[in-house]
């Protein structure tokens, strides 16, 4: 044993001193921040970047380099989706998955998604509240223990008592507890700012609040303000103070305005946004996150009975066919969009869908496709590493059998899928 141990570690060495580098043929590649198309190009990736970008097809310059024909392909730069829950996929027993599921089956559940999310072309994922599990998923995917996308986490989402993320909406009261900051309720600044430096600790990397009512949760409004102003600015001054990024969950205009002033940066589905509203969010430089696709999906879910509780239904009616609209408006008066598609209230995979309903609304399918990639490595902090194909940028490299500027739904049957130099 001792001596295959030793031939192992001889093989390891050989590979790393003489690293294979991999040469993409590229037949049209997609700038996404000038929307042209350039042909024939050969992309050089070197461990984890893209170390060159050359006119015509290259071959390779060793033996080992391996050359990948995308020849009748478009290549683009992996998608980002700044809203997903990685943990799970919403189906019609999911409320009882609460009782019955132990973390390891999270966990499990948490791996198929997260190569699901990966094959369908996202190669950086903004996972907007789980349990926690999505922490150790983020950290088995850096480790190359499991395969998926790069994931920003915000850990367990905060509420405020009975609000849309309080883990225990719903119980009978025997069940109900009085969770607080650890759990991720909170009921005042106090509270706020232990919540988030709890998150902190845990190793969240975002800070996800839910500052209205929800669809899906078991209560009455889908829109009521459930923080106070003061509330919110607690958490986003703690959130600061550890560079934490900040998305606010909400559907109604109260508690939309108060999670903009109280300094959130991005406010989720956006559902009942009013005018007065729009302009507070181009003011205050806050990004729209549509999720259209979820909206649609529980607009149609809402019709078969029993799917959803009927404490959900009604709500999931009236916010499901708005959300679209509300976007078009918000894109119309120029408020900035980041792409985010709420995956895990439709199955995961379908992200790309969201890019056939933001055109549909009205976007250009260049701006839609930049919303996924320049607008969220933007956001993200990654704008020097990812959202394009360049020398030295990360090589997480997609590859499409159409041009997605006139069919954009070539984007929900992406072909290949590169990240961080690894084909999948
Ligand atoms: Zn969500």
């Amino acid at each position: 044993m001792k001596k295959y141990g030793l031939l192992l570690g001889v093989f390891f060495f050989m590979i790393s001193v003489n690293a294979q580098d991999l040469y993409l043929h590229c037949g049209k590649i997609l700038d996404v921040k000038s929307g042209k198309i350039s042909t024939e190009q050969t992309l050089v990736v070197s461990g984890t970047r893209i170390v060159k970008i050359l006119s015509g097809y290259v071959s390779k310059s060793k033996p080992e380099d391996v050359e990948i024909d995308l020849k009748n392909k478009f290549v683009l730069p992996g998608l980002i989706d700044m809203h997903v829950h990685m943990e799970n996929e919403f189906n019609a027993s999911s409320y009882m998955s609460a009782y019955l599921d132990n973390e390891a089956d999270i966990a499990f559940e948490s791996v198929r998604i997260a190569l699901t999310t990966l094959k369908a072309g996202f190669t950086t994922v903004r996972d907007l509240g789980g349990t926690g599990v999505n922490i150790s998923l983020r950290n088995a995917i850096n480790k190359g223990t499991v395969p998926g996308p790069r994931i920003f986490a915000a850990g367990k989402s905060i509420a405020t008592t009975g609000g849309h993320a309080d883990p225990t909406n719903g119980s009978k009261r025997l069940l109900m507890g009085d969770p607080g900051p650890k759990e991720g309720v909170i009921n005042s600044p106090e509270d706020a700012v232990k919540a988030v430096r709890q998150r902190y600790k845990e190793g969240a990397d975002v800070i996800k609040i839910t500052a209205t009512g929800g669809v899906l949760s078991v209560a009455k409004s889908g829109k009521n303000p459930q923080f106070t102003i003061e509330e919110i600015k607690a958490i986003t001054q703690t959130a600061a103070d550890y560079s934490m990024l900040t998305a606010a969950h909400a559907h109604g205009d109260e508690g939309m305005q108060r999670a903009i002033l109280g300094g959130i940066k991005t406010i989720e589905h956006g559902t009942f946004m009013s005018e007065a509203t729009m302009e507070l969010m181009k003011k205050y430089d806050v990004y729209l996150v549509p999720t259209i696709t979820a909206g649609k999906e529980v607009a149609e879910k809402a019709k078969v009975t029993g799917f959803y509780p009927e404490i959900v239904r009604p709500k999931a009616l009236e916010v499901g066919p708005q959300i679209q609209s509300t976007f078009a408006k918000c894109y119309q008066k120029g408020v900035k969009i980041a792409f985010g598609t709420d995956a895990g209230v439709f199955p995961h995979g379908q992200n790309g869908k969201e890019f056939f309903y933001m055109v549909e609304a009205g976007m250009p399918a260049i701006f839609a496709i930049q919303s996924a990639t320049l607008t969220n490595a933007k956001l993200l902090g990654m704008e020097n590493q990812l959202g394009q194909l360049k020398e030295n940028f990360l090589a997480d490299i997609i590859a499409v059998e159409e041009n997605p500027l006139e069919n954009i739904k070539t984007l929900e049957k992406v072909l290949f899928v590169m990240k961080d130099g690894v084909v999948y």
